[in-house]
């Protein structure tokens, strides 16, 4: 069983008519993306990551131009972390960048540089999840794995009348999707899963019609669909955040780097603080100058504001431009000065790099921001 050990199969009969089904329609059917048909395991690796998170329409051009860069297993494990994460810029949650760089350089030394294929060795290497885990698996190597996301939940809990939120019902869609996998190739019986679930089983308007699996769904059967494992609606949370951020110059545009630990780590950004209830975006500015760097600023103008949104937060951050008399002599974070024509090369989180495109070629603030807009996955 090759390291795959949570599933047993749910309903042979059930398993081995889906798969037919859903082999022929991806025959005809799968859309040709880059990762697809070339389907070596660092590929499938890059792409199961770069996807978490960010649409396939946007994963398509940064996958080509990542494999351009990083080619291989060795060529990214040697490249510096920074560069990493700058070719990562725009595609957010950086973490994913951060755990690729560390699992290559691991997959290299302990593993000749052969990504492994066992679920235990897999599981092993940081940021391979269950489900980045089976992709790999399934894709790379041909093996049955019982791997779950948005999507295969989605089409499983409906085909095959899975009821609950619980762990249970998510280890029925588990056991099904190996059961499946395992009456067909699981390269392709997984990844028909996956682009039925985008493509045709949606989670408002399901294209029945359209769909190979029509005549063996429950949820087509009963019509109604939104009572199964993986399309109940989830009730929204958002939690909104105002912060302050300072673009400072002073013979040049002033950064400081990201916490070691926490999203973005290994990054840069303009100072920036959370403006607490009570208090106001102008004094949080001037708070955060004199707490962080002892300064005073012998001016300060609210240039704009933009909103971004990381999971649930949802950030309003109010742009202010300093005027400084001096540098600081100390500082409580690691900092360094920029041109604004070296920003292109430092690594930075999409609000920052926003701010920074905002900047002329003297450091001034060429526009005023009001970019109400929300920048998902920042
Ligand atoms: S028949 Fe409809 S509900 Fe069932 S899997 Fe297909 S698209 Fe989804």
């Amino acid at each position: 069983m090759n390291g795959q050990t949570d599933s047993h199969p749910r309903d042979d009969g059930l398993a081995k008519e889906m798969a037919r089904a859903l082999t022929s329609w991806f025959e005809r059917s799968a859309r040709a993306l880059p990762w697809r048909h070339q389907p070596d395991p660092y590929r499938v690796w890059v792409a199961e990551v770069m996807l978490q998170q960010t649409t396939v329409a946007a994963c398509i051009p940064r996958f080509e131009r990542f494999i351009r860069r990083f080619p291989d297993i060795r060529s990214l494990a040697s490249a510096p972390l920074e560069e990493v994460l700058a070719e990562w810029e725009g595609l957010g949650y950086y973490t994913r960048a951060r755990n690729l760089w560390r699992a290559a350089g691991m997959v290299l030394e302990e593993y000749g540089g052969r990504l492994p294929s066992d679920l235990e060795s897999l599981r092993r290497l940081p940021g391979i999840g269950p489900y980045t885990a089976g992709a790999i698996r399934s894709i790379a190597f041909d093996l049955p794995a019982g791997m779950v996301d948005a999507n295969i939940r989605r089409v499983l809990g409906r085909v095959c009348g899975i009821r609950g939120a619980g762990a249970e019902a998510e280890r029925e869609v588990r056991q099904m999707c190996f059961s499946v996998s395992s009456a067909g190739s699981p390269r392709t019986v997984n990844q028909a899963l996956m682009e039925l679930g985008s493509l045709v089983c949606l989670p408002r308007s399901p294209l029945c019609g359209e769909c190979p699996l029509e005549d063996l769904c429950r949820a087509r059967r009963e019509q109604s669909f939104d009572c199964w494992h993986g399309s109940v609606p989830q009730a929204s949370r958002t939690v909104r955040v105002e912060e302050v951020c300072v673009t400072a110059s002073m013979d040049g545009l002033w950064l400081v780097s990201r916490p070691c630990d926490g999203r973005w780590r290994g990054m840069w950004e303009f100072p920036r603080a959370r403006v607490e209830a009570g208090s106001s975006p102008d004094f949080e500015a001037r708070a955060l100058l004199e707490r962080d760097f002892g300064l005073q600023p012998s001016g300060l103008q609210q240039t704009g504001s933009l909103r971004y949104r990381v999971t649930v937060h949802d950030t309003r951050l109010h742009v202010f431009r300093a005027w400084l008399p001096q540098p600081p002599s100390s500082a409580v974070r690691e900092w360094r000065l920029c041109t604004p024509a070296e920003l292109a090369d430092v690594p930075l989180p999409n609000p920052m790099r926003r701010i920074a495109r905002s900047l002329g070629a003297e450091g001034r603030d060429r526009l005023s921001l009001s970019v109400e807009k929300e920048s998902a996955g920042a």
